[in-house]
């Protein structure tokens, strides 16, 4: 029987949307294999292994450690490697996140194994698993196969559907003492810059402002709407520039790239770099008042207006409903 690893991960207390993604991925990759989870942090780490197991997982390694409390590679790469070297899976799959994207390179070159990152989707054709993922900023998907041995698969959220959560799943849950040896990058205090809300990166909703936004008092509107639709406060390169809000927002080719049910950018005109992290969003949104932008381009559904006109209505409209 096949094993593969799932590696979860936590914020606050709680296991990421991501970590039930991956183990759907999993699961996509490999049916019948078995399906085994790893949760890391300083301690209290049960609840979320159940959760894992509620969302799939066969069973679950937990490694509570005082030097796991903050992801640094180094902890969080001793901690994953004791669990590979005892469990020898077939392969380890991980959110396409900050983390993921830090760690499993390096777990990769420590092993001399392969890496297909920031996958979208996991298809099979007969008996070969192809795995697919974005090239040239999003203009382009490639399919990948993996034809020998253990391999990393990174996985980019909110596009691998996660499983029903299922209460009347069981699985072990196995707390696993690591020995953490010193580490050199001391995580101080973690200021957390975005908003507290919903998390941009994993949100169903983003709206997105620009340039056409004008300040960072303009944005107070967009988190207006934000907060009616449950959705996540994004921005494009030009907002962020300006000043207008924190780096942390910012959506494209050199920010975060989001894949929302619903992407709406306001005052943003549709740079090519900016697309990169949103055009794949499933149902996209733009309000400008240049009918010549390029984000009407790629819009599923556009609005020629002035952005301060029309927000206010939309949220309006949306509250009555
Ligand atoms: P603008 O291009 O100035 O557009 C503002 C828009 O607001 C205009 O379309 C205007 O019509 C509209 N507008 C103005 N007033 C209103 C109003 N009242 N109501 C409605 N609409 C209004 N950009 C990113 O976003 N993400 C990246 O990751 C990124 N990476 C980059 C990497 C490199 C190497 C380079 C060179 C550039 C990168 N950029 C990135 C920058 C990118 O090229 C654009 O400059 C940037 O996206 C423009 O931001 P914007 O659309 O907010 O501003």
């Amino acid at each position: 029987m096949s094993k593969l690893l799932v590696i979860a991960e936590g914020r606050d207390g709680a296991l990421r949307n991501v970590s039930f993604e991956a183990v759907a991925a999993a699961k996509a990759i490999h049916a019948d294999a078995e399906i085994v989870g790893i949760v890391l942090g300083k301690e209290n780490l049960e609840e979320q292994a159940q959760e894992l197991i509620y969302y799939g997982a066969d069973r679950v390694v937990t490694i509570a450690h005082e030097k796991l409390e903050n992801y640094t590679s180094e902890g969080y790469g001793q901690a994953v490697l004791t669990v590979i070297n005892d469990e020898s899976p077939d392969g380890i799959v991980m959110g396409h996140t900050s983390i993921g994207k830090d760690l499993t390179p390096k777990l990769a070159t420590k092993l001399d194994t392969g890496l297909v990152s920031d996958v979208v989707a996991i298809e099979t054709n007969g008996d070969r698993v192809e795995y697919v993922r974005p090239i040239y900023s999003g203009k382009a998907f490639e399919k990948k196969i993996i034809t020998d041995g253990l391999t990393f698969v990174t996985i980019r959220p909110n596009n691998i559907a996660k499983l029903e959560r299922d209460e009347a799943r069981t699985g072990d849950i196995t707390a696993k003492e690591v020995e953490v040896a010193d580490i050199r990058t001391v995580i101080k205090d973690v200021v957390r810059k975005a908003s507290e809300g919903v998390d941009l990166s994993e949100a169903s909703v983003v709206i997105a402002g620009g340039r056409g936004v004008k300040s960072a008092e303009g944005f107070d509107i967009l988190y207006e709407l934000a907060d009616v639709l449950g959705g996540a406060v994004g921005a494009s390169r030009g907002a962020c520039d300006a000043e207008y809000c924190d780096y942390s927002l910012q959506i494209g080719q050199t920010g975060k790239v989001v894949t929302p049910d619903l992407y709406i950018a306001v005052g943003i005109s549709g740079a090519i770099q900016h697309l990169a992290g949103m055009s794949n969003s499933k149902v996209i949104v733009a309000i400008n008042k240049d009918p010549e932008a390029n984000i009407f381009n790629i819009a599923d559904y556009g609005i020629v207006g002035d952005l301060f006109e029309v927000i206010p209505l939309l949220i309006e409209e949306i509250k009555t409903v």
